[in-house]
Formats: structure tokens, C-alpha cells, sequence
């Protein structure tokens, strides 16, 4: 049990609300116990931030880099150990729990990048730009990419003069003790950078703090849209959501077929399918060689799936919890009760882990399918006409995060590009592929039109126009109505 789980004001103070821990996927075990944040330690980390609002935002953006640099380098120095919190925490296999931190540290690069050339602010005339911090911000993030999806919001909020209190996903209380443990070495100012702990209450009283002028959230569509109730009417706090998706893969006839079916398998069932911009549904057009399919059976049947430290590595780890393997099951049964039929049945491989193998669904003709996300690795696939049909179904859903096509047509690509509904759009890459020096976010059901990554910097400030003469003087001409004093 942690005795002092959140960090306020440059301390590690002790919780006092409900009980929570985390589970290791891979074993069972418990890896982590403290005290959620109560009410009481949610209102003083939003004292301890706002108290060191103003000298973080008086510091030159110069001494502000400098911090995050300092954070960088160090994060440099313990990638082996925050990669083993990952490890822990969420069951991540090493290689990518190792990159997963590699891309934080690359993070710094592109957050001063993305605040010099969109949030310096500029002059033309006698007419100006400059933007401000907002305030208090608060992040609350998933378990999924427990370091670097958090990363991207904070290093951006810092950076651009922000104080900020960070609620991580309860499912990964490790990963964020171990990050903020690097921030509190960095030699961070108190206050600049608080952590609590704890779930859905701890969020929703952060969340619905007065204190708090900014929220960026990452998770699913349904916290989301609780989010915004709690945002609305109060115009005056910016959220910033990025939710859940239903994304299509379009198969359009490519001429490598095992490179297809293997870029298919990666954007389906990558991190075990838990990833936001995961393919969740496979439209596959008719002039697709039939042969496509049994290279996807073949690679996804023998995916190498297991702990951490499996030698050699394993494609993926384990679902989070047991509720997301039982949510995995479910989903194949109501596939199997609206008519789907079983191509790859997908199984929990070990109990009282998360282990589970991946399923694919012939869904063709079925009607009234669920457009929901059921995070793992459940792939349905459809067959369709031709790319006109495909880019309807891919349109079809409320969602809107990530849509990809593999096909060797320029034309086609370009023509996906321009008419799939989706705010990310890969063509002949995995789905799931992602980059830090372009937004990334979606519409629908999957944001509110906030990007994150490369445009996170443009959620944590606002512009301020100035208008400017050198000194008062009298106008050629008076304006109308007026008479001087004689
Ligand atoms: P989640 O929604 O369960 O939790 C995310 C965060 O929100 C956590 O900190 C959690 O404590 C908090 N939370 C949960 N319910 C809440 C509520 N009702 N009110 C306020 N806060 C609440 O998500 P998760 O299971 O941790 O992560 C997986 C989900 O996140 C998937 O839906 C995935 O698609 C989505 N995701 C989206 C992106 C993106 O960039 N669009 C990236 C990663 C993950």
C-alpha cells in the first residue's frame, strides 16, 4: 500500500477516499494500493496550482523549455524503468513499452516546435497577437498509453505557461507515480505539476472544479460525453476531448497480399487491439484476391501473444482487466446472435489473466450491427462492391477518429483521403500508426474538434489581439459630433 499517493504543491501527501489498486494483466497480481483523492485533495491540488500560476507563467518560454529538457533527459536516463512500470501496470510487451517512452522523449522536440510556429504570437502594423496560458489545467488520461498519451497534454501545458494536475488512469497508478517522480527530480517548481490518484469520482471532481480552466481528457466516448455534461454551462473552462473510435480498414485489391494481410493484422490487433485508432471493421472489395483472407488467418493464428519478458518478444500482451476480457466475449456472442459468422474465434487463453487470441467475423449481409467499440482484438470484415460501397460503410458510424485504405491505386488513396469521415486517414499504413508532428484527433463520437499531438499547444492558450499607437495624439480629423475644449 503507497501511504502517500498524490504529489500537491512539491509533496507527497497521503489520500484519504476509497481504496484502489492496480493489476498486472500478465499475472493477476496486485502491483500497486493506495487512496483515491477526495474531495478535500482535489480542492487543495487546485490551490497548490493556482498559487504557482503566475511565476510559472511570468518565467521566459526559454527557462520553461529548459524544464521540460531537464524532464527529457532524465526520462532518457530511467527509460528501462518507467518502461517496466508500463510493463507492469498495463502488460505491454518490453519493445513497446521501451518505445512508448522513447516517444515521450521525442515529445519535447515537437512541443517546442508546435509553440514557436503556432502559439508565438506576431505583429503586422500596429495590429498584434499574443497568447496566454489559460489557467489551471487538468489531464486526465487512459490506461492504454498510460505515459505518452498524459505526455502529450502536459509537456504542451507546461510549456505554454500552465500549471497542471494530472488524474491518470486508475488502472495505471504505477506509470504516473513514476512519471511524476522524474518531473519532481527534473526540479520542476512546486505546485507546477501536481498528481492525484483515482477513479471516475476523483475525475468528476476535478473535472467539475471551478478552479479549473482547462480539461484534457483522453478515453472512451462514454466518459466523454459524461465529461461534457459536466462542462456545459461554464463557457469560460475549455475541455478538450479525445475519445473512442469504430474504425474502417478498406482492402482494395493490393498486389502484395501478405504485406496487406500483415499491415491488416498490426492495425487490428497491435497492443492486443487496444488502441484507439485500432481497425475495428475490414471492408473488403470484390476484386480483392481471395487469397488476402488466408494470409490474415495465417499471420493472426500465429501471433506470438504473452508476458512482458517472453523470449522471444510477443506481438502483444494481455486485455487490461477481466472485465475487458468478459466485454471481448460478449461482443462475439452478440456478433454470433445477429448473424455473424465465426472466421477466427477469438478465447481467454489463461484465467485470471488478460490473455485472450485474437477473432475475425464474416459480418457481409448482416444488418443492425452495434456501431460500438469493444476494445481488443475483435475484427469483423465485410464484403463489399467497390470503393464507392466501402467509403459508405467505412461513413457509416457515429464515430470518426481513424479510417484507412490499402490499395496501389494513387487515385483511389487520394480519393479515400478526401471522402472517408474520419480525423486521421492512413493509406497502405497500419491503421494505428500515429505521428507526433501532425494532429491527431477525430469527429463524431471520437472529439470535439480539440486535435492533440502536433495541435495540442492550440488547446492551452487563447489569443489576445492588440491594437497599438506610439502615444495619444489628435486625429487629422475629429470624429463626428465632437467638439475640443477651446
Ligand atoms: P476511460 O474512459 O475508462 O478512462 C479514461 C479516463 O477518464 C480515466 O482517467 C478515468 O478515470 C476517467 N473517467 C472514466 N469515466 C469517467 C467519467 N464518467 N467521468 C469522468 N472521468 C471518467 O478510458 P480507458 O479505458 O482508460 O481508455 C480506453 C479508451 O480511451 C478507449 O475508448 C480508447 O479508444 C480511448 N482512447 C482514445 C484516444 C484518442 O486519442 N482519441 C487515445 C487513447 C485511448
Amino acid at each position: 500500500m503507497i501511504d502517500a499517493p498524490h504529489f500537491i504543491g512539491g509533496r507527497w501527501v497521503a489520500g484519504s477516499g476509497a481504496t484502489f489498486s492496480s493489476i498486472d494483466p500478465s499475472t493477476g497480481q496486485t502491483i500497486w494500493s493506495g487512496n483515491a483523492a477526495d474531495a478535500a485533495t482535489v480542492d487543495t491540488a487546485v490551490v497548490a496550482a493556482q498559487k504557482a500560476a503566475s511565476g510559472w507563467a511570468a518565467l521566459d518560454v526559454a527557462a520553461r523549455e529548459k524544464h521540460l529538457g531537464n524532464f527529457a533527459a532524465l526520462l532518457g536516463k530511467y527509460t528501462d524503468r518507467l518502461a517496466e512500470a508500463i510493463s507492469r501496470d498495463v502488460g505491454k510487451p518490453r519493445w513497446e513499452a521501451t518505445q512508448e517512452v522513447q516517444i515521450m522523449v521525442m515529445k519535447l522536440d515537437h512541443t517546442i516546435r508546435a509553440f514557436r510556429e503556432r502559439s508565438a504570437g506576431y505583429t503586422a502594423a500596429n495590429a498584434g497577437v499574443r497568447y496566454r496560458p489559460l489557467g489551471v489545467i487538468a489531464v486526465l488520461g487512459p490506461f492504454n498509453f498510460p505515459g505518452h498519451l498524459p505526455n502529450g497534454h502536459i509537456m504542451p501545458a507546461l510549456l505554454a505557461g500552465n500549471p497542471v494536475i494530472f488524474k491518470p488512469s486508475d488502472k495505471a497508478p504505477l506509470v504516473a507515480q513514476e512519471t511524476v517522480r522524474i518531473w519532481e527530480e527534473s526540479g520542476l517548481p512546486a505546485g507546477v505539476l501536481n498528481l492525484l490518484q483515482g477513479g471516475v469520482e476523483t475525475a468528476t471532481v476535478l473535472a467539475s472544479h471551478p478552479g479549473v480552466n482547462g480539461l484534457f481528457f483522453t478515453g472512451s466516448s462514454r466518459a466523454g460525453l459524461a465529461l461534457s455534461k459536466v462542462f456545459a454551462g461554464t463557457p469560460e473552462r475549455l475541455l478538450a476531448l479525445e475519445m473512442g473510435g469504430n474504425n474502417a480498414l478498406v482492402v482494395d485489391a493490393p498486389s502484395d497480399l501478405v504485406a496487406a494481410a500483415l499491415l491488416t493484422v498490426q492495425s487490428a490487433f497491435q497492443s492486443a487491439g487496444q488502441r484507439c485508432n485500432c481497425a475495428r471493421r475490414l471492408l473488403v472489395t470484390r476484386r480483392t484476391d481471395p487469397k488476402f483472407l488466408d494470409h490474415l488467418f495465417e499471420i493472426s493464428r500465429s501471433l506470438n501473444i504473452g508476458t512482458p519478458e517472453m523470449t522471444p518478444e510477443p506481438f502483444c500482451g494481455p486485455l487490461i482487466s477481466a472485465e475487458a476480457v468478459e466485454a471481448f466475449l460478449r461482443a462475439q456472442n452478440d456478433l454470433k446472435r445477429l448473424g455473424g459468422r465465426v472466421l477466427l474465434g477469438g478465447s481467454a487463453l489463461k484465467p485470471g489473466t488478460g490473455f485472450v487470441s485474437p477473432a475475425i467475423f464474416d459480418v457481409t449481409g448482416v444488418e443492425g450491427l452495434p456501431d460500438e467499440e469493444t476494445f481488443g482484438p475483435l475484427l469483423t470484415v465485410r464484403f463489399v462492391e467497390d470503393l464507392d460501397e466501402a467509403i459508405r460503410e467505412a461513413n457509416a458510424t457515429r464515430y470518426g477518429l481513424a479510417a484507412g485504405l490499402i490499395s496501389d491505386d494513387p487515385a483511389g488513396c487520394e480519393r479515400f483521403r478526401r471522402e472517408a469521415r474520419a480525423g486521421v486517414i492512413n493509406c497502405n499504413l497500419p491503421l494505428n500508426a500515429a505521428s507526433s508532428a501532425v494532429p491527431f484527433g477525430g469527429l463524431g463520437l471520437s472529439g470535439n474538434f480539440r486535435p492533440s499531438a502536433y495541435f495540442a499547444i492550440d488547446s492551452c492558450v487563447y489569443p489576445v489581439a492588440t491594437l497599438d499607437a506610439d502615444r495619444a495624439v489628435l486625429p487629422g480629423q475629429l470624429p463626428a459630433g465632437v467638439n475640443l475644449p477651446a
